[in-house]
């Protein structure tokens, strides 16, 4: 059984004042639940020191939302895996749309990303998804594919059981318009199939795949309700404590 997964992505908002806010909220919210899905925020780097004492014992997991691969030296301004778990970090996002378009990553930066973080221990959530162009120009399994292929290529089976996949359709993220369940369900049911051909068909059942983009109170349930949705990555919607908690609260019952 795979156990749902939430997690809030932040971006580049918040203060420390409101980072410590949210962040107790969303303990308070979520103490109810916490034994039933596993949730993680996901703050900039500069507050999560402070998000994470402010999580205190809840057990809601601490994210970053990028990382570099190398483990130290002249990278000024980047922040390695080691800094990450220093800090009390056990997740880290890695090829996140605004990443990968705003920033330029490409696929073979994010695989020697998720390679370093799974040596380090941490639990990397891998995004992929299409843009809009590409959806309509009917690309979206083969962007999607190949995100994969490439992001993953060299991890054997043992190291991807670190690995939660995000499918962020980037013309959802930000929007206001979500995927559909059943458009969501297609391309999820696309990839667990891809990870069984990549690796097994025990391991496609275990891992937990994400959706992202748009997801809110209102739409969390009924996207959750698909077979190969198991988890939501939060962006807007995260950054009220009543608004995830009430995403967490929706995929709690859910059992797949
Ligand atoms: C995200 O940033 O990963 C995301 C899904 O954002 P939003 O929920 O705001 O669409």
């Amino acid at each position: 059984m795979r156990k749902p997964f939430i997690g809030g992505n932040w971006k580049m908002n918040t203060d420390g004042k409101n980072a410590v806010e949210l962040a107790k909220g969303v303990a308070q919210g979520c103490a109810g639940v916490i034994d039933k899905v596993d949730v993680s925020v996901c703050p900039p780097f500069v507050y999560l020191s402070a998000v994470k004492q402010a999580l205190g014992s809840s057990n809601i997991g601490l994210g970053a939302q990028n990382v570099y691969f190398e483990a130290k030296g002249a990278f000024t301004g980047e922040v390695s895996c080691q800094m990450l778990k220093d800090v009390g970090c056990k997740d880290v996002l890695i090829g996140h749309s605004e990443r990968r378009h705003v920033i330029k990553e490409t696929d073979a930066l994010i695989n020697k990303k998720l390679i370093a973080a799974i040596e380090a221990s941490l639990l990397p959530i891998f995004c992929v998804g299409e843009l809009l162009e590409e959806r309509k120009a009917g690309k979206t399994e083969q962007v999607v594919k190949e995100q994969i292929q490439k992001g993953m290529a060299g991890i054997s089976v043992e190291k991807a059981k670190a690995v939660t996949i995000a499918y962020e359709p980037v013309w959802a993220i930000g929007t206001g318009v979500n995927a559909t369940p059943n458009q969501a369900q297609e391309v999820h049911l696309m990839i667990r199939q891809l990870i069984a051909s990549m690796y097994n068909k025990d391991f496609a059942a275990q891992i937990r795949i994400q959706y992202g983009g748009s997801a809110k109170p209102d739409n969390a349930a009924e996207l959750m309700t698909q077979p190969d949705i198991d988890g939501l990555l939060v962006g807007g919607a995260s950054l009220k404590a009543d608004d995830f908690t009430a995403i967490v609260k929706a995929a709690a019952p859910v059992k797949k």
